[in-house]
């Protein structure tokens, strides 16, 4: 039980990649926060789960709205152990019909959900702790009419080596996870993936346990040396 006596926030854990993470936590002894902005959504989410959770409607791209959420967390279980920073979301454009609303939309949720959540980890982790931001393998290698998506998720991976430089001082570990592609509700939305136009061969689809693994081995006593890294959980699709 790696995570016993532990603390766990995950954001975007009502879908996909969070839910799953949420439940490998749980099955690890922890007891987990479960953030998502979807009201309607995370009383199923802790039902399916069970185990010792806490249920904070949160939007993250929303700083008061982190601020008080890990402020009912702290008053609930009175530490935090473990954040990850899974919560996330895609436009869909040609770059001559994307807005500074869509870019603002994406990297408010992507990029400043993140930060926000890391900067009340290090004001509030009082015992150390570690990070885990959910990066994407359009950060590395992307796809026509995601810009702000691929731009935000790179963003993170420089964000993620920021943070890791200041929080090491603190006994705070910061690193992220890159995933390629995993059978989620936002893999199946992706239009060009619906429509075959990104061509994935079999065994290039993980599933969300696949994340979740690497997600909890970043976040456990098993990664102590582990800072400031970038995590591909891809299948091998950029051996390609
Ligand atoms: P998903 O759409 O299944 O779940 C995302 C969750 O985040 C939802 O519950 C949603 O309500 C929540 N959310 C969205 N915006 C929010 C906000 N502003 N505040 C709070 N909650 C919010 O997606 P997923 O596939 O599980 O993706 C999880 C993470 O993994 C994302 O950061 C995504 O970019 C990343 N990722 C996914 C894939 C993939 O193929 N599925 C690949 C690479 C990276």
């Amino acid at each position: 039980m790696r995570f016993s006596g532990k603390v766990v926030l995950v954001t975007g854990a009502a879908s996909g990649i969070g839910l799953a993470t949420a439940r490998r936590f749980l099955n690890e002894g922890a007891r987990v926060a479960l953030v998502d902005r979807d009201a309607g959504a995370l009383p199923a989410a802790a039902a399916q789960l069970g185990g010792d959770t806490l249920q904070l409607v949160c939007d993250v791209g929303v700083e008061e709205d982190v601020a008080g959420a890990v402020g009912r967390l702290l008053a609930h279980f009175g530490r935090l152990d473990v954040v990850v920073n899974n919560a996330g979301l895609m436009v869909f454009k040609p770059i001559e019909a994307l807005s500074g609303a869509d870019w603002m939309k994406v990297l408010q949720v992507d990029l400043l959900g993140a930060f926000y959540f890391i900067k009340q980890a290090f004001l509030h982790m009082a015992h150390g702790g570690a990070i885990v931001n959910l990066s994407s393998i359009h950060a590395v290698a992307t796809e026509v009419n995601v810009a702000p998506y691929a731009a935000a998720k790179a963003a993170l991976l420089s964000l993620t080596r920021s943070a890791a430089l200041e929080g090491a001082p603190k006994g705070i570990r910061v690193n992220a996870v890159v995933p390629g592609a995993v059978d989620t509700p936002m893999l199946w939305n992706n239009p060009h993936v619906a429509s075959g136009d990104e061509h994935l061969d079999s065994g290039e689809v993980g599933k969300a346990g696949d994340v979740a693994a690497a997600v909890a081995f970043l976040a456990s006593g098993d990664a102590t040396f582990i800072q400031g890294a970038s995590l591909l959980v891809d299948g091998g699709r950029l051996c390609r």
